[in-house]
């Protein structure tokens, strides 16, 4: 049997997946923890937590490992992990993606930013940021996100068999699936040999943030709101579903667009920006502007309906939304 690296106050090694659904975070989680028990004889346990079922959602799965000996009685959400997977590295925008991470855990992040940028953006004080393309990767080898993130998660948990894994990917695909084997096992093994670390001391004077409960309500005797009235009201217009875009999005070109309005009529998320102008012939005339990012989720299904390559998919390059969106016109004082 295998010794785990560190372990908590009650013997569990512990990992968090922070991802959104359609990233395969959910099933990674369950192919960690069967290498952990099956490959390498421990204890372990993995579940995931998720709201609605839908590609785009928030999704965590939480895996524990502990000595064969010990029970697992534990089974709430992992809060303090000693290693994180961010499958997607916008999920910081909208979610503490760090939270209750030690001083010597290791967060492994999906980008292709250098660790410098990553430690300012989830704003890292100390720790061990490793960083794989999972993304660029499984687009190459034709394949997922999930297998390259855990190839990574295997080169951070030393204690797992990466070859036990490569014989589970294998079993798995095999007799269903025989061409999709070697693709997840270049990508597996891609995600394991390209991940780089960097470790961070904290600053003298600095540290840690303070570890607050996930489950600590927000609201109490001193803070609640005023009655009756509503500070954030949810609507589509605060909206952002950048986080929902998997390494894809469409990119408008204005010189091939003839206005049909073929991608507006399939497009779910309001996206495409109109403005009235006048026509060769001075009469009013609608005309595509542009997309307005910030709503877009990345479906493409408007890159499938465009009959004049108008539209085209490409993969997300850092900057390139905030750089090209136009956006919608809202009179908010209506
Ligand atoms: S990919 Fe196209 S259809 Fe899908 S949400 Fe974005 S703009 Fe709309
Ligand atoms: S479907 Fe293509 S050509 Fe038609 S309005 Fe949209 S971008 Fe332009």
């Amino acid at each position: 049997m295998v010794q785990l690296p560190k372990v908590n106050e009650l013997g569990f090694f512990e990992i968090r997946l922070e991802s959104i659904g359609g990233l395969g975070a959910n099933l990674a989680g369950k192919m960690i923890a069967e290498a952990g028990v099956m490959g390498a004889g421990l204890n372990g346990v993995s579940f995931s937590s998720y709201g609605s079922e839908k590609k785009g959602s928030a999704v965590k799965a939480h895996i524990r490992f502990c000595d064969i000996d010990a029970r697992i009685r534990d089974t709430s959400p992992v809060e303090r992990p000693h290693v994180i997977g961010i499958f997607h590295e916008n999920l910081s925008k909208t979610t503490n993606v760090i939270s209750g991470m030690y001083e010597d855990s290791i967060v492994l992040v999906n980008s292709k930013k250098s660790t410098d940028q990553l430690k300012e953006q989830l704003k890292l004080k100390g720790g061990i940021i490793a960083v794989v393309d999972a993304t660029g990767i499984s687009m190459e080898e034709n394949n997922r996100v999930n297998m390259a993130m855990l190839g990574g998660l295997f080169r951070l948990c030393g204690f797992l068999d990466p070859e036990f894994m490569k014989g589970v990917i294998h079993k798995s695909l095999a007799k269903k699936y025989p061409g999709a084997v070697q693709p997840a096992l270049n990508t597996f093994q891609r995600g394991y040999d390209e991940v780089t670390f960097h470790t961070f001391e904290l600053e003298e004077g600095d540290r840690m943030p303070d570890y607050v409960r996930m489950d600590t309500p927000v609201l109490g005797y001193e803070t609640q709101p005023i009655g009756g009235t509503i500070t954030n009201p949810g609507n589509s217009i605060l909206k952002d579903l950048s986080i929902s875009r998997a390494g894809r999005m469409p990119h408008f070109d204005d010189d091939k667009c003839i206005h049909c309005a073929a991608c507006d009529n399939v497009c779910p998320d309001f996206c495409f920006v109109w403005e009235e102008l006048p026509d060769k012939k001075g009469r009013p005339q609608m005309f595509l502007q542009g997309i307005d990012y910030q709503y877009c989720k990345g479906c493409l299904k408007c890159v499938q309906a465009c009959p004049t390559d108008a539209l085209a998919s490409e993969l997300e390059e850092d900057g390139y939304a905030e750089g090209h969106r136009v956006a919608h016109r809202f009179n908010l004082a209506l």
